[in-house]
């Protein structure tokens, strides 16, 4: 695993995540913790985290959200195309990108909002 850390870059792994629009080497999961609500983004690298199993692919994850840190493990069924064909997850569930983004939204702060909409005004 040494030699392949160097090959690709060392930490660029655990960075900022990329857009999901621009990453191509990335599939994309929305999970929303059962117990706080707080939605979570998670990125499964298709070279590095998905199990090949010929027909399709497997994801498996213990997903943890950042405000009640309850532990979510996940096993996520993916066809050849990565798109889920099934899954099961424990303490969460999962919601689409749309509703992760209005779930993101309705989170902020009002103050940030008013901030946002001053700025696109000047
Ligand atoms: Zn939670």
């Amino acid at each position: 695993m040494g030699f392949l850390k160097k090959l690709f870059g060392g930490s660029a792994r655990d960075g900022r995540l990329p857009k999901a629009e621009a990453d191509t080497q990335g599939v994309y999961f929305y999970v929303q913790c059962d117990r706080c609500g707080t939605p979570v983004r998670l990125r499964a690298d298709k070279q590095y985290d998905l199990i090949n199993e010929g027909t399709g692919y497997v994801w498996h994850k213990t997903i943890v959200d950042s405000r009640c840190f309850q532990r979510m493990p996940t096993v996520v069924y993916l066809n050849n195309a990565y798109e889920m064909v099934s899954q099961e997850i424990t303490g969460g569930h999962y919601i689409t990108q749309d509703e992760y983004e209005a779930l993101l939204v309705a989170q902020r702060p009002v103050a940030d909002q008013k901030t946002d909409e001053a700025a696109a005004g000047a």
